[in-house]
C-alpha cells in the first residue's frame, strides 16, 4: 500500500464545488471525492501554515506540542515527539516530500528519505506545475515499492496570479476591475495591514478597485490547482498504482476573502479560514461515495494512518483515528473542535454543532472584542456576537477553554509569544521602519495614499501576465 498526502495550502472549503460552491472550480477534486470519502466538517487544529503542518505530522495540538506560532521565542519541536514520516519510514515505506517547509523549520525534513526542496534562492514562490512535475518524476522512479509521498501545493495562496485562462471564467467579461469610479477596495487599502500586503499582493495585481476581481482570481487559482491534481492522479493510473494508493487531500487552513475585515489572508478563527476540505480516496481500502458529517481535525490524519499500518507509539497523540467514520457506522466520541492561531492575531476557540466561542489574547492589527460567541447554526457568517446576550453559556465555554489549555501544563506556550510581540506585527513594524514610519504613527492614520508616497513608486498600471513562483507566509 502507498500513501500520498497532499497539502492544499490556503484552500477554503466553500470554494470547492463538492463542498457546495456554485461555480465549477474543482471538477477533478469532485471526481476524487466521489471515488472516496468527503469530510464535510473538517477543521484546522492550529494555524497558520507552519503550525498546521506541525500538528498534521505529530498528531498533537500546538498547546500540547508547544508549537503554536512561527514567531519568537520559538521552541524546537522535541525530538521524542512522534513524527509521521519517521514512523512510516520505520514501518518500511520509502518516504519522500515535494515541499519547501524545510526552509522555514528544520523539523519538516525529519523522516524523509527523499526531500525535493521546492524553495529556490532565485524565486520566492512555488508554482503548482513545478510541484506536480517533481512529484510525477519521483513517482516514476519509486512506485515499485510501498511509499509515503507528501506533496505541498501553494496555488490558492496570495498573490493570486493563475496562468492566463484560469480566472477569466470566474469574472464577468466586460467588467473593468480597475474602474477608478469604484471605491470598494478602500477598506482593504486603508487597513492597518496594508503595508504588508502592498508588497506581497496588491502591487502584483495592478490598481484594482473591484474586490470581485480578487475573488475571481482566487477561484482561478483553485481551478489551476485542480488541473495539477488531475495530472498527479493520472500518473497513478499510468503506473498501475491507482487502486492501492491511499490519497489524502486537505488544506492547512482556508482563506478569508474580506470577511471580518481580513482581506485575502488566513487569520481569525472564523469559518472561511478554519473550515477546510478533507478528502480521502483508497479504492482498495475505503468504500466510495461516502460523506462524513462528524467533526474531524487535521491532527486526526496521523492516528488514522497509524491504525491502517498497525503502528503503535508510546508518545501521546491528541488526534483520533478516523477509521470508525471511514468504515461507516462506528462510534465517534467528538462533538466539538478546538481551534488555535498565533501569527497576525493570537486567539483560541471552540466550535460545537450550534456555537462558536472565541477568545482573543492579542488582536494584532485587527479590531476584535476579547470574547465572541456566535450561534453558527443560525448565523453562519458569524456576525451577531452573543457574548452579552448569553453570559452563562459564554462563561461555560470560557471555563472549558481554560481547562483545555491547562491540561498540558501550567505554562501556555502562546503567552510568551504574545508578550514578545506577534510575529506579523513585528514584521509590520520592520516594514514601516524601512520607510521611516513608526508603528504608532501608522496606527493613528493608516492610509494607502500616504504609505505609497512614503514607500515610493506608484503601483503598476499594467497587471502582470507572467506567473511568478510561490512561497508564502
Ligand atoms: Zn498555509
Amino acid at each position: 500500500m502507498n500513501i500520498i498526502l497532499v497539502s492544499l495550502d490556503t484552500l477554503r472549503s466553500d470554494r470547492l464545488t463538492c463542498y457546495g460552491y456554485d461555480k465549477a472550480t474543482t471538477p477533478y477534486l469532485d471526481t476524487i471525492a466521489s471515488q472516496g470519502v468527503r469530510f464535510a466538517e473538517a477543521y484546522v487544529s492550529d494555524i497558520p501554515t507552519e503550525v498546521a503542518h506541525t500538528g498534521l505530522f505529530c498528531g498533537r495540538w500546538g498547546a500540547a506540542s508547544g508549537i503554536v506560532s512561527h514567531g519568537h521565542p520559538y521552541p524546537a519541536l522535541p525530538k521524542n515527539v512522534t513524527w509521521l514520516p519517521e514512523a512510516l519510514r520505520r514501518a518500511g515505506l520509502t518516504t519522500a516530500a515535494v515541499d519547501n517547509l524545510y526552509q522555514l523549520k528544520s523539523w519538516f525534513a525529519r523522516g524523509f528519505r527523499y526531500y525535493v526542496n521546492m524553495a529556490s534562492p532565485h524565486q520566492r514562490w512555488v508554482d503548482g506545475a513545478d510541484v506536480t512535475q517533481e512529484a510525477v518524476d519521483w513517482l516514476r522512479q519509486h512506485y515499485r515499492t510501498p511509499f509515503f509521498l507528501f506533496v505541498h501545493y501553494w496555488d490558492p495562496h496570495s498573490p493570486y496570479l493563475p496562468p492566463p485562462g484560469y480566472f477569466e471564467q470566474f469574472y464577468p467579461s466586460g467588467r473593468d476591475p480597475f474602474d477608478p469610479a469604484r471605491h470598494d477596495m478602500d477598506r482593504a487599502y486603508n487597513h492597518l495591514a496594508y503595508p504588508f500586503f502592498k508588497h506581497h499582493h496588491y502591487d502584483l495585481l495592478g490598481p484594482v478597485t473591484d474586490p470581485e476581481y480578487l475573488s475571481a482570481r482566487y477561484d482561478g487559482e483553485v481551478r489551476y490547482l485542480d488541473d495539477q491534481l488531475q495530472r498527479l492522479d493520472q500518473t497513478l493510473v499510468e503506473l498501475g498504482i491507482w487502486q492501492d494508493t491511499w490519497l489524502i487531500l486537505l488544506a492547512d487552513h482556508g482563506e478569508s476573502l474580506t470577511e471580518h475585515d481580513i482581506f485575502w489572508d488566513h487569520c481569525g478563527l472564523y469559518q472561511p479560514t478554519v473550515h477546510i476540505p478533507l478528502i480521502m480516496r483508497w479504492p482498495a481500502g475505503i468504500p466510495a461515495g461516502g460523506t462524513v458529517s462528524e467533526f474531524v481535525q487535521q491532527i486526526d490524519v496521523l492516528p488514522t494512518i497509524y491504525e491502517a499500518l498497525e503502528i503503535s507509539t508510546a508518545e501521546p497523540v491528541d488526534g483520533l483515528s478516523l477509521w470508525p467514520l471511514l468504515a461507516g457506522g462506528g462510534r465517534w466520541p467528538r462533538d466539538r473542535v478546538y481551534l488555535s492561531e498565533c501569527a497576525w492575531q493570537a486567539a483560541r476557540g471552540i466550535r460545537t454543532a450550534s456555537y462558536k466561542y472565541i477568545e482573543t489574547l492579542d488582536a494584532g492589527v485587527y479590531e476584535r472584542p476579547p470574547r465572541e460567541l456566535y450561534r453558527v447554526s443560525q448565523d453562519p457568517g458569524e456576525t451577531h456576537n452573543l457574548i452579552s446576550a448569553e453570559p452563562d453559556l459564554a462563561g461555560r465555554f470560557a471555563e472549558e477553554l481554560r481547562a483545555w489549555v491547562a491540561q498540558w501544563g501550567e505554562s501556555d506556550p502562546m503567552l510568551p509569544i504574545v508578550q514578545n510581540g506577534l510575529p506579523f506585527v513585528r514584521r509590520m513594524d520592520q516594514i514601516l521602519r524601512e520607510v521611516g514610519v513608526s508603528w504608532e504613527t501608522w496606527k493613528r492614520n493608516p492610509s494607502r495614499q500616504w504609505y505609497d508616497a512614503m514607500s515610493g513608486g506608484p503601483i503598476p498600471e499594467e497587471q502582470p501576465t507572467k506567473k511568478p513562483t510561490r512561497g508564502g507566509h
